[in-house]
This record gives structure tokens, C-alpha cells and sequence, in this order.
């Protein structure tokens, strides 16, 4: 063995971030490099984070889960989107659905020829008329469909509501098996090397003391390592995403199980309905420069849709990131190294993403500076450009009826977005940085479901004739209604495949 190795990682934090960190670094490390997690039952976790994105399947398979078990043991069920409420007009929704609207034809992504039939023939469909997703997702249906027939058109990519106590307890039980040891307490102090600056060990209240080569800062908001300890900044980012407080309230399940998160946008901020096996998942975030708490609390509970279990939570946060991620030996990740609100469930992706590269770019004991450089590039990059997808959704509205309302709207955001924006609004076209987590379906749900509605389209959907082109649209919706005719309700599958005992 290689005296080089990193030979022991301290994982500070046991919430999902700590979880999967643990879980994953045992897999593919373990037991060349040991790894140690301690926690506090004291402190506890942020006890939410429900919703997920598709890339969770990868990071599932990655470490090699069982999903029937997976979600039996989590109350977990599929998600084939977000509906949002409101948000570019009140009274107006759209779905934000994890595949694409129809596909692309001669190589031309299929809206540019929507877009055409609209402006010169004056077709009435909606855009969503070509998704398999919203079809389904208003049918509460849900199987898995990896393709549409055998055409061109892509089947059901989905995502994963689940209770994310359980998704740490079932990781927790995964990483012990492999090795992962466990240790309860609260750290009470860092000890940093006087020469070098690396954290040299972490001491508990007990008095004992973990040391190791390596630390993870797992620890959440209170960001023990990365922020008090080492000092590294936090980027404030208040002034395009100013949510900073959520209440969150678990209610009874009620009515049909529906295979979508919705978003629902209030005065000054909006709410979250998370459909689960047994219950259903809620909170408000707002902004509390524009929303008393008090108030904030009463939109929540007016706007259940069903009895609530327990008391509302109430948690505090700023959005932003730290300035870097990587810094000497630790690595923070999850809420310690940046929270950008809820809105589009990226939290959890961003953890298992930044394990991900942190594996590709492992370090030996040399700690050279070029893996944690190329890192915090990547992951910097990352954080940005989710940031401007998210703003997008405040600042595209129609919305005038609130002070919030008019500040997101009119505020300055990124030349970035902007740029995005401008392009969309004048030639339909969507450029897709290629390290953006959200692809041009992503993009071009939202801005359309955002009311941004582009003058032009590409002058290649006008090599086709009016009768095809009809024909095509046509057909694409007829093959899509007759996939969805086939694919039963969300409910049965669930109870079917993967219903837990309770
Ligand atoms: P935590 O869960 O807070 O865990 C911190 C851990 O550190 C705990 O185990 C704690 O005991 C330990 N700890 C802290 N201090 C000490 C100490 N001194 N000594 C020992 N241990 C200590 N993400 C999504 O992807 N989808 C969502 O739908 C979503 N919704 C969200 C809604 C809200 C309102 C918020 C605030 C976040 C949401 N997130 C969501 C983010 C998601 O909850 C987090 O990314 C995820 O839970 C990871 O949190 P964490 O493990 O970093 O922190």
C-alpha cells in the first residue's frame, strides 16, 4: 500500500449529506481508506429535503440500492416533475416535467415547429400537449417506461419523493455494513495544525478526540469546519434569491397519490406539497423582508390539504455558497457548502454530484493544489448556473400584485441569465452550457411556463410543408396518448412494487 494514501476520513455531520458521503466513500474507498462519522443526537438533522431529481437513480445505482427496497423502506414514491402555481401569472400553471416535449425532428428541437404551426397556422395545442410527462402526471399514472414504442420519443424519466430520515437511516445501515464506523457526539472544537492550517482532529464534548487525514463538513448550516473553523467565506446571494426562512409542516395523506411535487407561489414566497407513501410533505418558504413570520405560518396551514401532524418548523437560512468548497483538507458538503432554496430539489444532487467529483479527483497526503483547484472550479460552476435557473422563476413573471412580486421582477439579475433569457424571447433557441445541470427542456419548460413566449423560430422548421407538418404534431400527441392509455395509476404501482407495511 502506498504510504501516500489518505489513509482515514472524518466525516463530521449525519444528516443526508453525512449519509451518503459516508456511503459512498465506503463503497469505492473502503478499506483502503477508513472512514468515520460522528453525529449528534443532541443537534439532530434539518429533518427535510423530500423531493429529489433524476440524477438520484445514478447515485442509487452508483452504490449499487435495490429501488423496490429502497422505497419501500424510504415511503417513497415517483416524481415526474414540479407543478408551479402562480408564478408567471396568477391563476396560471405549468409543469416542469423531467423529459422532453415531443423530439426533435431533422435534428431541430421539436418546439421551434410548435412554435411555427402557432404563429402561422394557428394551432391551439399547448406545448405540453407533446409531453408524455404531463400526461401522465395528470392522469396520476406512473410505470416505467424507458421509451415510447419504438419511436424517437422518450419514455418516463422520473425522480423520487421520500422521507429523508429514512433515506439517512437506510444509507447509514448501508455504510456500516461496509465498514463506516459511527460515533456519537458533539464536536466541541477543531484543532488546525499551527503550519500548515489542515484540520488535525476534531474533539468531542466527551473529550475524545478523532483525528484523521481528511474531514468532511457535513454539519449543515452551522458549517463547524469549512466556515468556523477555517474561516472560508459565504457568498450572500439574498439579492436574487431572497428567501431566507421556510416553515414546513407534514400533513395526512389525503386524496389520490400524485406523482409530482407542487410549487405553489403566495405573496412572498411559496409552498411545497411533497406527496409520500404515508404522508404528505409541506412547508412555505418566504422572504421575511417582505412577510411577517406570523403570517407566513397562517399561509401555510390555510393551504393544506389536510390536517397537519404536529406544529409547523421554522428554519432559517441565507442563500448563497461558500467562496470554495474544497479548502486544505476539507471538503464541505450539502447545507454547509451552500443552500440555494428548495425550489427545484437540487440540494441532494448537488451532495451526491460533489461526492462524485471529490472520488474522481480523491487526494493523497501530498494535497496537491491542481485536484482541489480543477474541484472548486467545477463545482463553483455548478452552484452558478443552478443559481440562474432558479431566479429565472422569480424574475420572468407577470406579477405585480405584491412588493415581493415587483422586486423580483424588475431586479437586477445576472448578465448570464439574461443573455439566456434575451436569446429565448428573439430565435426560440436555448444554449445549454454543457456543465449545466438543467437541459434545454428544463429551460425551455420553464421559460415557457414563466410566459416567455419567443417572436421567432428556427428557419429550419419551415423546410417542412404545412401538411407534414401537421401530420407530425399530430401523430406525436396521438403516440403519446396511447403510451399514457397503457401506464395504470401511480397508486397501484406503488402498492405493487414497493408499498411499505404502514
Ligand atoms: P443536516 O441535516 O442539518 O445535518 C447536519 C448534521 O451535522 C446532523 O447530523 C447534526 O447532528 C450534525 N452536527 C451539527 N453540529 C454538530 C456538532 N457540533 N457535533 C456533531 N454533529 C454535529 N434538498 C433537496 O434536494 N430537496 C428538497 O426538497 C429540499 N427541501 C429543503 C427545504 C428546506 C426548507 C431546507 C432548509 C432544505 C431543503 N433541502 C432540500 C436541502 C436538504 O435538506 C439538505 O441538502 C440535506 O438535508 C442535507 O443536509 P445536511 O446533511 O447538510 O445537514
Amino acid at each position: 500500500m502506498s504510504h501516500n494514501h489518505i489513509q482515514k476520513i472524518v466525516i463530521v455531520g449525519g444528516g443526508t449529506a453525512g449519509w451518503m458521503a459516508a456511503a459512498a466513500l465506503a463503497k469505492f474507498l473502503s478499506p483502503v481508506t477508513k472512514i468515520e462519522l460522528v453525529e449528534s443526537d443532541q443537534i439532530g438533522t434539518v429533518g427535510v429535503g423530500e423531493a429529489t431529481i433524476p440524477q438520484i437513480l445514478r447515485f442509487n445505482g452508483m452504490l449499487g440500492l435495490d429501488e423496490a427496497d429502497f422505497m419501500r423502506e424510504c415511503r417513497a414514491t415517483f416524481k415526474l416533475g414540479i407543478e408551479f402555481n402562480n408564478w408567471g401569472h396568477i391563476g396560471e400553471s405549468y409543469l416542469h416535467t423531467f423529459g422532453h416535449i415531443g423530439a426533435p425532428i431533422n435534428h431541430l428541437d421539436f418546439h421551434h415547429y410548435w412554435l411555427r404551426a402557432r404563429q402561422e397556422y394557428d394551432l391551439k395545442s399547448n406545448l405540453w400537449d407533446y409531453s408524455i410527462h404531463h400526461k401522465a402526471a395528470y392522469k396520476n399514472r406512473f410505470a416505467h417506461v424507458p421509451r415510447v414504442g419504438n419511436t424517437s420519443i422518450s419514455g418516463l424519466s422520473y425522480a423520487y419523493h421520500f422521507n429523508s430520515g429514512l433515506y439517512g437511516q437506510y444509507l447509514r445501515r448501508y455504510a456500516e455494513t461496509l465498514g463506516v464506523k459511527r460515533t456519537e457526539g458533539k464536536v466541541n472544537d477543531v484543532r488546525l495544525d499551527p503550519e500548515t492550517g489542515h484540520i488535525q482532529s476534531v474533539t468531542l464534548e466527551s473529550g475524545a478526540e478523532l483525528s484523521g487525514d481528511f474531514f468532511i463538513d457535513c454539519s449543515g448550516f452551522r458549517a463547524l469546519l469549512i466556515g468556523q473553523a477555517l474561516g472560508v467565506k459565504y457568498l450572500d446571494w439574498s439579492q436574487w434569491l431572497p428567501m431566507n426562512r421556510a416553515f414546513a409542516v407534514a400533513s395526512e395523506k389525503d386524496g389520490p397519490l400524485l406523482p409530482y411535487t407542487k410549487a405553489t407561489a403566495h405573496d412572498a414566497g411559496w409552498q411545497w406539497r411533497i406527496p409520500l407513501q404515508n404522508r404528505t410533505g409541506n412547508g412555505h418558504v418566504f422572504a421575511s423582508d417582505f412577510v411577517e413570520e406570523d403570517a407566513a405560518r397562517a399561509t401555510l396551514l390555510d393551504n393544506l390539504d389536510a390536517k397537519p401532524i404536529g406544529e409547523p418548523r421554522l428554519l432559517k437560512f441565507t442563500t448563497g455558497r461558500r467562496e470554495t468548497f474544497w479548502h486544505k483538507n476539507c471538503l464541505a458538503l450539502g447545507l454547509s457548502s451552500g443552500f440555494m432554496e428548495p425550489l427545484e430539489s437540487t440540494s441532494i444532487h448537488l451532495i451526491q454530484a460533489n461526492i462524485s467529483k471529490f472520488i474522481e479527483l480523491f487526494p493523497n497526503r501530498a494535497f496537491s493544489d491542481a485536484n482541489t483547484q480543477e474541484y472548486n472550479r467545477l463545482i463553483i460552476k455548478e452552484f452558478d448556473l443552478i443559481r440562474d435557473f432558479l431566479i429565472l422563476h422569480y424574475h420572468r413573471t407577470d406579477r405585480t400584485d405584491t412588493e415581493f412580486w415587483n422586486y423580483v421582477r424588475t431586479m437586477d439579475v445576472p448578465d448570464s441569465l439574461k443573455a439566456k433569457m434575451d436569446m429565448f424571447a428573439e430565435t426560440a433557441l436555448i444554449y445549454k452550457d454543457p456543465d449545466d445541470l438543467f437541459g434545454q427542456a428544463s429551460w425551455l419548460q420553464v421559460m415557457a411556463g414563466q410566459g416567455l413566449v419567443p417572436q421567432n423560430f428556427h428557419a429550419r422548421a419551415s423546410l417542412l410543408g404545412e401538411a407534414q407538418l401537421n401530420e407530425l404534431l399530430g401523430n406525436v400527441e396521438r403516440i403519446i396518448d396511447q403510451a399514457v392509455e397503457k401506464v395504470g395509476s401511480h397508486q397501484d404501482y406503488i402498492d405493487a412494487y414497493c408499498s411499505a407495511a404502514d
